[in-house]
């Protein structure tokens, strides 16, 4: 199928992008990469009357400022894939980028057009949460930084109103001492996942702090499991430990059957790729030990 006629503008400010935006309300939709809008257009399930193509703003860089790195809604996953400053200052992003589709599409996509989409299995709305990142929006009203738990709210939902635009996030910087963990279950590579976790935490002296661990693919969004960190972190680290937070993922996660897995199946990945993340960050292998079915 080919998508339904529309018109088409390349705003040159991100001040003209929210004007158009206000004067177009829901008729318009933002593009950026396409990756997932033309082909949600080419199926028909999307018509607008309008597209306002970002292509033209000024909001690829990547840069370090202060503590925080700062990247902008428009550079590309093949950008950040291949920056220096990711690999260094966010190095669970640098972890995650491999997952993401495939050359072709990391070439086009943009950091913000997926987050705005908002898959749930989906990498970098996990990646954010774990990374304790703010989505800067703006809007007729100004700018406002979003913490990225408070972003998503269902499938393909964010807090966005029609006049908002992401512009950019800002990931504060790795500090000494914190470990990083991501691993995602998918049929090939490149697929979506079917269960994925992007985690970090501090470890000393045998004990975890400060534990987030975001699963994406098992909900109805990303998920911060906040009962599982608080198990990891109540002690010594212990196999019994780990099982404790493993028990504890069945309050955090509301696992959806679909055709990809069952909700018995998701959890039961959930629980596995959590024993694995403990025993990376910890360096430690029996940690991963057998998770029961
Ligand atoms: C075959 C295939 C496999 C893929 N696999 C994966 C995968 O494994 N993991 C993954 O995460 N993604 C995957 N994707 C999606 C890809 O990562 C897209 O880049 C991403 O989802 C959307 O980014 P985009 O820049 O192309 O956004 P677009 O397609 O241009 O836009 C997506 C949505 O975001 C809105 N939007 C765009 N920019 C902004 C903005 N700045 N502010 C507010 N709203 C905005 C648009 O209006 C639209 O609703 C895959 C895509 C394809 C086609």
């Amino acid at each position: 199928m080919k998508a339904a006629a529309f018109d088409y503008v390349r705003p040159a400010s991100v001040a003209e992008a929210l004007e158009l935006l206000r004067r177009h309300g829901d008729a318009a939709k933002l593009i950026s990469g396409g990756q997932s809008l033309v082909p949600a257009l080419n199926l028909r399930l999307l018509a607008p009357e309008i597209l306002i193509d970002l292509g033209g703003l000024d909001l690829r860089s990547i840069a370090m400022d202060g503590g925080v790195l700062r990247i902008g809604a428009l550079a590309r996953h093949v950008d950040l894939l291949n920056s220096a400053l990711v690999a260094e200052h966010a190095p669970l992003l640098a972890l995650a980028m491999p997952h993401i589709a495939h050359p072709a599409i990391r070439n086009r996509g943009t950091i913000g057009g997926n987050l705005a989409h908002a898959d749930p299995a989906s990498e970098l709305p996990a990646v954010m949460q774990a990374l304790d990142a703010a989505i800067v929006v703006e809007g007729a009203d100004g700018t406002r930084r979003v913490d990225a738990r408070d972003f998503f709210t269902g499938i393909y939902e964010t807090v966005l109103a029609a006049d908002e635009m992401i512009v950019g996030v800002e990931i504060p910087v790795a500090e000494a001492g914190r470990r990083f963990f991501f691993h995602e279950f998918s049929r090939r590579s490149g697929d979506y996942a079917i269960v994925g976790l992007a985690a970090a935490a501090t470890v000393a002296g045998g004990t975890a702090s400060d534990v987030r661990l975001c699963y994406f693919a098992v909900g109805d969004k990303a998920t911060l499991a906040e009962g599982a960190g608080a198990a990891l972190s109540a002690g010594p680290m212990s196999v019994e430990r780990v099982a404790a937070a493993q028990a504890a993922l069945a309050e955090d996660l509301s696992p959806q059957d679909d055709q990809q897995g069952s909700a018995a199946t998701r959890m039961h990945l959930a629980r596995v790729v959590l024993a694995r993340a403990t025993a990376a960050l910890f360096d430690d292998p029996a940690l991963a030990g057998r998770t029961a079915a």
